[in-house]
């Protein structure tokens, strides 16, 4: 695989090591590809794709909102236009789910049970996107949240993600104490943004209170402010900043 275009991360319990031949294969495109934003920068997604070994007509992308609206994709024909949304789940062994990420988190899951699949776009006012897709799993394929194997993609960390005090008191109230930690350097400098803010850990403590055990979540530690190999908005600034590619397969 060509390497220099995109990483790849393997669920937990995976003994074949993010080959695909037993849980589907999970990865995120990197700087060195360019822009992957659906809808904008179709041209070089497809060339990626190919280059990744995806067929680009078999990619199912949304329209984002930063929502925690998840939509099931049975065939990939019926997603030509980008409906809304932010996650994508199925069961195919050919469609390939695809969400646009830039800090926000990727979050991608797998049911070992019922087979289903999926990646999540995950910033702060998705976050909670997790669980629609648990449910909605459920309701469609009986699939049970203990069962669910998770993983943390690369995102802004709370080394670079400093949020102000409203927003740490909804973290708090919303997911737990433990997502926000107030910097008192930054307090004392009288900074408007005075909170460091972690989206995996509110994921974590989520996924727990769903049922999904700890030992099925791998957080891959990533920040993306923080390396230049990844697109970040924060670093790269609201005007410019390169959307990088979620994606998660089977074949
Ligand atoms: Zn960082």
């Amino acid at each position: 695989m060509p390497v220099n275009l995109a990483r790849y991360f393997t669920f937990p319990g995976d003994r074949t090591g993010g080959t695909g031949a037993e849980f589907p294969v999970c990865g995120l495109t990197l700087s060195t590809a360019g822009p992957m934003k659906a809808g904008e920068d179709d041209g070089n997604r497809q060339r990626v794709f190919r280059q990744l070994g995806i067929v680009p007509s078999e990619v199912v992308s949304l329209r984002q909102i930063h929502s925690r609206v998840v939509r099931i994709a049975s065939t990939a024909a019926a997603f030509r236009d980008l409906n809304e949304g932010d996650g994508i789940i199925t069961a195919s062994e050919t469609v390939v789910p695809v969400i646009s990420v830039a800090d926000c988190m990727p979050i991608y899951l797998f049911d070992p049970v019922t087979g289903c699949f999926g990646v999540l776009h995950s910033g702060w006012k998705g976050t909670g996107i997790i669980r629609s897709a648990v449910e909605l799993a459920a309701d469609e394929w009986g699939a049970k949240p203990a069962d669910f194997k998770v993983i943390f993609g690369p995102h802004i960390r709370s080394c670079c993600y400093t949020v102000d005090a409203e927003r740490a008191d909804y973290f708090t109230r919303a997911f737990g104490p433990s997502c926000v930690v107030l910097d008192p350097e930054r307090e004392k400098e009288g900074s408007r943004w005075p909170w460091r803010l972690s989206l995996a850990e509110a994921n974590r403590l989520l996924c727990l209170s769903l049922g999904i055990g700890e030992s099925n979540i791998l957080d891959t530690n990533d920040c993306t402010s923080c390396s230049t190999d990844y697109g970040s908005s924060r670093r790269e600034g609201p005007g410019s900043f390169t959307h990088m590619a979620a994606f998660i397969h089977r074949h």
